[in-house]
């Protein structure tokens, strides 16, 4: 069985990472997602184990301790990881992961090499923009955008050691660029679109 490829993607809240990974996910066969655990509450429509694993913060603390998270950080004031082992289960079904972390776990992995992995940057056409979706969204107190956008600051500043950058302006020229970088990486990697692997005719 052939092992996926760990896609990490950040970007600034607000951005539209998550819109952009539901469109790919719905689009791309054999692509997995990384449900992080957060002590961050809930939004409206958010459901635990789907959209996130929510835990209190003494459950977060306690699998940190136990060295389960394969990064982790603290993001807007709350704590967020990514399970090792839903991880690696997953790659090594064969599909491709998407890890949505922010700068500083991306950092964390790129710095530790253990897996070979993909760092995409997602930025929004502009602060103006980055601020009107931010606040637009309705999912966020004032003090809360006023947090994400002073965060956006310095996470803008990490967008060049990222592999690949993708401006989201126009959402359907986002995604399309977002898969010719899956489909680029399978190529690379002796694999079909569909993410099978290839073999190479012999004569
Ligand atoms: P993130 O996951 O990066 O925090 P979201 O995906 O929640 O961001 O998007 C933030 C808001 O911007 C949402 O209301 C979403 O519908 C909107 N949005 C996302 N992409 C675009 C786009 N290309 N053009 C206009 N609005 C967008
Ligand atoms: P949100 O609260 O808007 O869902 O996410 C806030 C930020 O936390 C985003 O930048 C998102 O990518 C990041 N994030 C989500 N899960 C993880 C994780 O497991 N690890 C890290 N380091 N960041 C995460």
């Amino acid at each position: 069985m052939s092992h996926g490829t760990l896609l990490v993607i950040s970007a600034p809240s607000g951005a539209g990472k998550t819109t952009l990974l539901k469109k790919i996910m719905a689009d791309v066969p054999n692509l997995g997602f990384s449900v992080s655990h957060t002590t961050r509450p809930p939004r409206p429509g958010e459901r635990n184990g789907v959209d996130y694993h929510f835990v209190s913060r003494e459950e977060f603390l306690a699998m940190r301790a136990a060295g389960a998270f394969l990064e982790w950080a603290e993001v807007h004031t709350n704590l967020y990881g990514t399970s090792k082992q839903a991880v690696a289960e997953k790659l090594a079904s064969g599909v491709d992961v998407f890890l949505d972390i922010d700068v500083q776990g991306a950092r964390q992995l790129k710095a530790a090499g253990e897996l070979a992995a993909i760092f995409l940057f997602v930025a929004p056409p502009s602060w103006q923009e980055l601020e009107r979706r931010l606040s637009g969204r309705g999912t966020e107190s004032a003090e809360t955008v006023r947090v994400r956008l002073a965060n956006a600051r310095k996470e803008m500043a990490e967008a060049h050691w990222y592999d690949y950058l993708i401006v989201n302006d126009d959402l359907a020229a986002a995604t399309a660029m977002l898969q010719a970088v899956i489909l680029a990486e399978r190529c690379r990697g002796r694999r079909a679109a569909n993410g099978a692997p290839l073999t190479i005719p012999q004569p």
